[in-house]
């Protein structure tokens, strides 16, 4: 059986070691050492301002939106995972769509304008498989209405854009530590921001608003991360390096073989140092899509249709229509690629599509 993802796996030495002094000192949770020890290695290697680990991907995109006071309309992006659109109604905020580039795939800056309103408070748009937004035009468009953006940075880890981490960009950044994503602790994430006094707050904001035992600065949430999951992020750490390597050879084997085909592959943004985490392909229809999926299946070959339905269609919604993100989302299919595919599955896997 081929998935679309294989979690990198630390042998258990390696885990149980990093555990250790969780153990030894009965400390589980509540930012023990092996949370600040990788907030530390996260924040160095990325080369950030400010990190917070979070209990997973999810939380930090509402605490973003608590801690940015947005009210109103949010601007959003249809192609993405469902968390990105729900975490806005959550916040008892209102997704308004605006359609992707066909290019990237990630929110069309040139039709951000015509859906602004009075109640539009934030541009909250996704690094889509690890594809930089358009981020200078989204800049200019949220400085001249004075909007606040977010960057669901979910499977951009690692990813540069003009020479600096991505999460550097916009107000706030997250990502999610899923097992299913390319840097993981099991479960997690975090939240990035520049300001120091806005990734305060959002740090309140994740501990119940904790200001030291008896004070309380603002409400809060529990999203903290626990130690046991820093373990396993600590682990997957050390082998950073190789698990992003491994994604690259395997990405190169796939453009080669599929190079001829009549497949389009994902286009990355100049400028960027891309991380490898995911690796779509379009088919010309769906019809086709489904074809290969079923031959796939018959194989024990599962891939995923990241990412479907588009986000608009989402039957608690009102319907808007979303014409390139509609139509990419019915033919676009992710392969399986991890750190552990080999060269001979990559190899079945295309024989079988072409
Ligand atoms: C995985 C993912 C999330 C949510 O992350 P979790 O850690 O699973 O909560 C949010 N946005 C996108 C685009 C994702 O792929």
């Amino acid at each position: 059986m081929i998935n679309v993802t294989k979690s990198f796996i630390p042998s258990m030495e390696e885990f149980t070691s990093y555990l250790q002094p969780a153990f030894t000192q009965h400390w589980l949770t509540n930012r023990g050492d092996l949370t600040i020890q990788l907030e530390n290695k996260l924040k160095s290697y990325l080369q950030v301002s400010n990190i917070t680990l979070t209990a997973n991907g999810t939380l930090p995109i509402q605490i973003a939106i608590k801690a940015l006071k947005l009210k109103g309309e949010i601007i959003t992006t249809p192609f993405s995972f469902v968390a990105t659109t729900t975490t806005i109604l959550w916040e008892n905020c209102t997704p308004v769509f605006v359609d992707i580039e066909e290019d990237y795939l990630t929110i069309d800056p040139k039709k951000i304008e015509q859906a602004i309103t009075d109640k539009t408070s934030a541009i909250l748009a996704t690094h889509i498989f690890g594809n930089p937004c358009d981020i200078d035009a989204i800049q200019e468009i949220a400085d001249k209405y004075n909007l606040k953006v977010i960057y669901d940075g979910a499977h951009a880890f690692g990813v540069k854009y003009k020479g600096k981490s991505i999460f550097e960009y916009g107000d706030v950044s997250t990502c999610s530590f899923h097992a299913t994503k390319l840097m993981h602790t099991g479960e997690g994430g975090a939240f990035f921001s520049k300001d120091f006094y806005l990734q305060k707050s959002m740090y309140f904001h994740h501990n119940f608003g904790h200001n030291g035992p008896y004070n309380f600065n603002g409400i809060g949430i529990n999203a903290k991360m626990s130690e046991l999951h820093a373990a396993m992020g600590l682990a997957v750490f050390d082998h950073l390096e190789s698990i992003i390597s491994k994604r690259k050879s395997a990405v190169a084997l796939y453009i080669e073989k599929l190079n001829k085909s009549t497949l389009s592959l994902l286009k990355i943004r100049p400028e960027t140092q891309w991380n490898y985490h995911y690796f779509p392909i379009l088919f010309p229809s769906e019809k086709d899509l489904l074809i290969a999926v079923k031959k796939l299946k018959n194989n024990y070959i599962y891939p995923r249709r990241y990412f479907y339905p588009s986000l608009n269609t989402l039957p608690y919604l009102n319907y808007q229509k979303m014409e390139i993100s509609e139509d990419i989302s019915s033919r676009i299919l992710c392969l399986p690629l991890s750190s552990e595919i080999s060269e001979q599955e990559i190899n079945q896997i295309c024989n079988l599509i072409i």
